[in-house]
């Protein structure tokens, strides 16, 4: 059969094809029960507008650029799950660029956005050079900033979300002042750190305000100084549990990850088999990656993994976990009937999401010309199988510099529990990180290094 358009579309719901139209672009003149029934007859037929003609007339892709340093990271990870659920709730679509402010690529990645005239872009950086490219570069796009801003940057008028580094140091100041704290030691901030730097400002400025004396040991390093942590445990004879990364995203060498990156996954039960053991399952958000997965869901099975040389790992995606498989048979059956005559791919769009299509469809096995109304029973089982079955093997953790926290470290069983001192070391003492405990996202890891903090901090 033709390509359903627009006049299939009005003749089948009872209007104009103008009506059709302004209930594809929203426009205020059409009712919303109109507009409603139109969106649902498009549903229903598996319709989706041109876009490019739709961008001609209205000037108006529906299209957000997002551009962020990497994927790798729960933080970024995070961001993109949330940005495309909110996206789609106001009818839009995301399109998603790598790259680092600083980086050659960044101007040129602006400058497909802006030639692909999407309706905005949403650069997510921490970078103090980040307002500055944004002005330059995003010219007459509507455009947002994610992430810190300086206070000279604000004055650039820059449209900007952004966490307050300088009044959160300054809150913690006041917290501590309040519960009658005067001499305070301020540890750990790494001068080449636009965060860290206003944080200690505004840190600083209201303990002077107060009268607290504030001394500061600044953090020489660039990054994660645990290293420099186990080896003084080492030093003074203590063991090391093998530190690996863990809540952080996974590494898959199959294909089809990247071919869908930046695909986020709702409400899908996730499975970690070790050696085709279920060793965790969970159901909630995840993340297709260049890379491999992402997402709360991946992060929660990344510290179920044990020694990966010695056992092998796969994820097993359910991405219809409400429904039964003979329900989802069922639910296929009546997706194929109303989309009979649609190819295979096309016979999907009620059921995956776009850019999963195609690979479903390579998955399958199937003849992509194959019609609704011609797939076979079995045809229909196999597919069943794949959407409640959908494997990916894992073949790395990411790497340590995006994990949320480290696995392993100073074993526990060389320190007192209430004192945290070493059992090896007098006067030596351990807390947080350095120690082989963790534990899943939800503050349980922040809980573990207060608690043992505080133990030692009460037995000096
Ligand atoms: C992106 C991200 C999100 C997270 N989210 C959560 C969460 O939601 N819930 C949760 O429970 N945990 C979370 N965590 C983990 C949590 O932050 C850590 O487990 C916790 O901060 C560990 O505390 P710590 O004191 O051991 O180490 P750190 O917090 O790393 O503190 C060590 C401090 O020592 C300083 N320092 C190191 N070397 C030197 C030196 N030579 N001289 C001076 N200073 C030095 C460092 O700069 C740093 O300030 C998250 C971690 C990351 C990276």
């Amino acid at each position: 059969m033709a390509r359903m358009t627009i006049r299939d579309i009005a003749r089948l719901a009872g209007v104009s094809v103008t009506t059709v139209s302004r209930a594809l672009n929203n426009a205020p003149e059409i009712n919303s029960q109109t507009r409603e029934r139109v969106l649902q007859v498009c549903r229903e037929q598996g319709y989706r507008s041109n876009l490019l003609a739709r961008s001609l007339v209205s000037s108006r892709t529906r299209v957000l650029g997002v551009i962020l340093p990497e994927l790798s990271g729960p933080f970024h990870a995070s961001i993109v799950l949330h940005l495309e659920r909110y996206a789609q709730e106001q009818d839009y679509q995301i399109m998603l660029c790598c790259g680092r402010v600083g980086g050659s690529e960044t101007a040129a990645l602006f400058d497909f956005l802006v030639s692909h005239r999407v309706d905005g872009i949403l650069l997510v950086s921490a970078s103090s050079a980040a307002p500055d490219l944004l002005r330059r570069h995003a010219r007459g796009t509507p455009s947002v900033l994610l992430g810190d801003v300086s206070p000279t940057a604000t004055l650039q008028r820059i449209n900007a979300v952004s966490t307050d580094n300088y009044v959160g140091g300054a809150m913690a100041a006041g917290y501590l002042s309040r519960l009658g704290h005067r001499r305070v030691l301020y540890l750990g901030p790494r001068r080449d750190s636009v965060t860290h730097v206003l944080r200690h400002q505004g840190f600083l400025t209201i303990a002077r305000e107060r009268g607290m004396e504030v001394e500061t040991v600044f953090n020489p390093g660039a990054v994660s100084s645990a290293p420099n942590g186990y080896r003084l445990a080492r030093q003074a004879g203590h063991t090391l549990v093998e530190p690996v990364p863990s809540l952080v995203s996974l590494v898959s060498h199959d294909p089809d990850c990247k071919k869908m990156m930046g695909l986020a996954l709702k409400n899908v039960t996730l499975t970690l088999f070790e050696d085709g053991k279920d060793i965790f399952e969970e159901q909630g958000e995840m993340l297709f990656t260049h890379f491999g997965i992402s997402g709360p869901l991946t992060l929660s099975a990344s510290s179920h993994l044990g020694d990966m040389k010695k056992h092998t790992y796969k994820a097993e995606i359910d991405l219809k976990p409400a429904l039964s498989e003979e329900q989802l048979y069922d639910r296929i059956t009546r997706d194929f009937a109303l989309l009979a005559n649609h190819a295979a791919q096309g016979a999907l769009v009620k059921l995956l999401p776009a850019s999963m299509q195609p690979v479903m469809v390579a998955r399958w096995g199937i003849d992509p010309a194959t019609k609704a109304n011609q797939i076979t029973r079995e045809q229909k089982r196999e597919l069943v199988q794949l959407v409640k079955h959908w494997q990916v093997s894992i073949d790395a953790r990411g790497d340590l510099a995006h994990a949320v926290i480290t696995s392993g470290g100073v074993s526990v069983r060389e320190v007192d529990p209430k004192t945290m001192q070493s059992k090896k070391a007098l006067g030596l003492y351990f807390a947080g990180e350095v120690l082989d405990v963790d534990a899943y996202t939800g503050g349980y890891n922040l809980q573990i290094a207060f608690c043992t903090a505080q133990s030692f901090a009460n037995n000096l």
